[in-house]
């Protein structure tokens, strides 16, 4: 019995070996044909040089340097100006493409890629004369759905990026999740996600990202689900399966992934006075100099110092709500008293001055006047929809969920909505 088996793998053996050296004998036939047609077409095609722009680099620098004169540098910007609306170049973020007849001809054609998806070329006719064009670069949006799953001592971002999650589209969900979730504590290992999202791409090739289409999320308070929507007026939010807005008029964390080093009790020990006194606000650790954003969008009706919260700001975001940020290093430059923010605005930095053993941000919400838990209180959506949008919108997520479950099925589709 043994033997017959190892005939049967040595069989096996040389048959593998067998078939690699004719694929890789094919493949090598197929390289020499390729390389032969690639040559074959760069005798025949114009010659090109892309050029990224640099700093300190102007358009007539990067002409002169392609041999042009001054007569054509000064008609080539021109025509740029008043036909294109383009009067600088932006460095390391602006390309010209340089086309060319043959090797040592004259540049024929020069392309502006200000974007990937806005290019102009300008091209010369017999006389000499410059003119000007907007190509049209097709957009090709493909619409991708991952599932993911948290596991043991996992991140969400870790999970995302296993997921194969985009880390940009990854970051503005993060965002979106912030005002619902807290990523410290809330995550564990079993909770799933989804994610309907955009990827852009041309001729093939993935150019960049696109927009947050839907997020589920299994969190601990229940099922946390958002689906992008754009009302009559065309603005465009975030809103529950019901058509609630889904993004809170406060972040429970403003910096996003920032430890709970502590929570909010009416009791504790206070760690620099020893005796027991209420903590009225959360405590997240981030190293000095880390950005504070403002929860919610308001007024700034508070900056100062006081020994306990050190370097502090406050924020009134309406009738009922404030916020506190306390132990600040330093304020945000142009945030005083009566400046109004907006909700992600930096508006001062980590630090520990006044009361504090190290490091860290302490938040507070008020609500008509009394101090509760960012964490657990109910925080008002942004806003709700109007009836002709409701019906709308339940249109909408219905579009988004069929194209969810079908994806679901074939992991490895993409659609376009
Ligand atoms: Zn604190």
């Amino acid at each position: 019995m043994k033997k017959a088996k190892n005939i049967i793998t040595y069989n096996r053996l040389v048959y593998v070996v067998l078939v690699l050296a004719i694929l890789l004998t094919l493949v090598a036939i197929i390289l020499v044909v390729a390389r032969h047609v690639d040559v074959e077409v760069k005798t025949e095609a114009e010659y090109k040089s892309l050029v990224l722009v640099e700093s300190g680099d102007t358009l007539s620098k990067l002409l002169v340097e392609q041999g042009f004169n001054n007569t054509d540098v000064l008609q080539i910007a021109k025509v740029l100006k008043s036909d294109a609306d383009i009067s600088s170049l932006r460095a390391d973020s602006d390309k010209i493409e340089f086309v060319r007849l043959g090797e040592k001809e004259p540049v024929s054609k020069i392309i502006v890629i200000p974007s990937p998806w806005r290019q102009v070329e300008l091209t010369c006719d017999e006389s000499g004369t410059w003119s000007c064009r907007k190509i049209d670069v097709e957009k090709d949006t493909r619409v991708m759905y991952k599932v993911g799953e948290i596991l043991d001592g996992d991140s969400f971002y870790l999970a995302g990026i296993r997921a194969g999650i985009p880390a940009g589209i990854l970051a503005e969900v993060y965002d979106l999740l912030a005002f619902e979730m807290d990523f410290e504590r809330d995550v564990r290992a079993g909770q799933k996600f989804s994610v309907l999202y955009e990827e852009n791409f041309s001729g093939g090739k993935k150019i960049d990202n696109g927009r947050v289409l839907a997020i589920e999320f299994e969190a601990l308070r229940g099922n946390v689900k958002m689906y992008r929507f754009k009302k009559s007026d065309g603005k465009v939010g975030y809103y529950d399966e019901n058509g609630n807005g889904a993004i809170k008029s406060l972040k429970r964390t403003p910096i996003n992934n920032a430890k709970v080093t502590s929570s909010f009790s009416t009791s504790r020990k206070h760690p620099v006075l020893g005796y027991t006194r209420a903590h009225k606000g959360v405590d997240f650790r981030a190293s000095t100099g880390t950005p504070i954003p403002a929860a919610g969008a308001g007024r700034v009706v508070a900056r100062g110092y006081n020994n306990g919260h050190g370097n502090y700001v406050k924020i009134r975001h309406n009738g009922s709500y404030e916020t506190l940020y306390a132990h600040m290093s330093r304020f945000a430059k142009g945030v005083v008293v009566g400046t109004n923010v907006k909700q992600g605005q930096t508006i001062g930095y980590v630090g520990s001055t006044g009361l504090s053993t190290g490091p860290h941000l302490h938040y507070e919400i008020i609500k008509d006047g009394k101090h509760v838990n960012p964490m657990t209180v109910k925080l008002p959506a942004i806003s709700n929809l109007g009836k002709e949008d409701k019906a709308n919108f339940i249109e909408h997520r219905k579009v988004l969920e069929e194209g969810m479950s079908k994806l679901k099925e074939n992991p490895s589709w993409f659609i376009q909505l």
